[in-house]
């Protein structure tokens, strides 16, 4: 009597474990650090790949931790896509989440990228390398190659159909690229000034300057409120752009004083192509 349900434990086991692979199997598991990338792989991947995203949408990539079911995805994953900068996320979190499944593909998505510095008492006091590098269009294209390789590494008998998807975002992101060229290269005024400093490698690609609020991350201290409200006065700005992950507060202090508006800008929106469409359309408006 005890053989047997012995014996049929052992089946009910290795019953589990084949469904478990054959609902598995079907597509491939991608853990990914923040909602753009996530964006990057479904395009990219397509009907071959399941995204999971850890820093979920209104969440910031500077605190955010992690919650035991995500990490149980992570344990499942057959590749994770890292942005690779020093943001805090990946910073405070990654050994943690590669020493959870040690056959999982990593791919580091900043592979090729020409990375700005920054000044330690500038913006990202943990590191002197500037984290968001997604919201550049042409970076954008560099993260999807990597993306692009790392799929054929992992799942090479779709490279065709990888390669198709990917020569079809890469069309989008080039004509949005040609479009943000197009409608700021005859814009006199040359800067912008946003709270939370996200914007540097855009604003590298189309020549233009960010004035950030944030002191070393944070709230602003007196000093650097000051210099921005002169800022603001000397190249004429009347919007200050904030983004949802962060508090508007001294933004709100700062518009006031300059008699002008606070607009909501989203450097982490799923939609890619469509919200940088957005956003430089708000962007160009603010610097007629
Ligand atoms: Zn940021």
């Amino acid at each position: 009597m005890k053989l047997i349900f012995h014996i049929t434990l052992i089946f009910l086991v290795i019953f589990t474990v084949q469904c478990g692979r054959e609902t598995t199997t079907d597509k491939l598991n991608v853990v990914v650090s923040i909602v753009p990338l996530q964006e990057f792989v479904e395009n990219v991947g397509g009907e071959k790949v399941s995204v999971t995203v850890m820093v979920p949408p209104g969440a910031s990539p500077h605190a955010y931790e992690p919650n035991p079911a995500q990490l149980m995805k992570v344990s499942k994953a057959h590749m994770y896509v890292k942005v690779g900068t020093p943001i805090e996320f990946e910073i405070a979190w990654l050994g943690k989440i590669l020493s959870m499944n040690s056959t999982m593909h990593v791919c580091d998505a900043s592979i090729g990228i020409d990375l700005i510095a920054v000044s330690q008492d500038d913006e990202h006091e943990q590191s002197n390398v500037d984290p968001h590098i997604w919201l550049s269009p042409q970076n954008t294209r560099i993260m999807v190659n990597n993306i692009y390789d790392a799929l054929i590494a992992i799942n090479g008998d779709n490279e065709q159909y990888y390669r198709t998807q990917r020569d079809a975002y890469c069309a989008e992101l080039d004509s949005l690229h040609r479009r943000v060229e197009q409608m700021l290269q005859k814009k006199k005024k040359r800067q912008f000034m946003v709270y939370h400093a996200s914007w540097r490698y855009f604003a590298r690609d189309y020549g233009l300057e960010q004035i950030s609020i944030e002191t070393d991350g944070k709230e602003p201290t007196a000093r650097n409120m000051e210099y921005v409200i002169l800022k603001a006065l000397e190249h004429n700005i009347r919007i200050i752009f904030v983004s949802p992950q962060f508090s508007t507060k001294s933004a709100d202090v700062i518009a006031r004083e300059i008699g002008g508006t606070v607009t909501s800008i989203d450097p982490l929106a799923k939609d890619y192509v469509k919200n940088l469409g957005e956003v430089v359309r708000v962007l160009s408006a603010a610097m007629e």
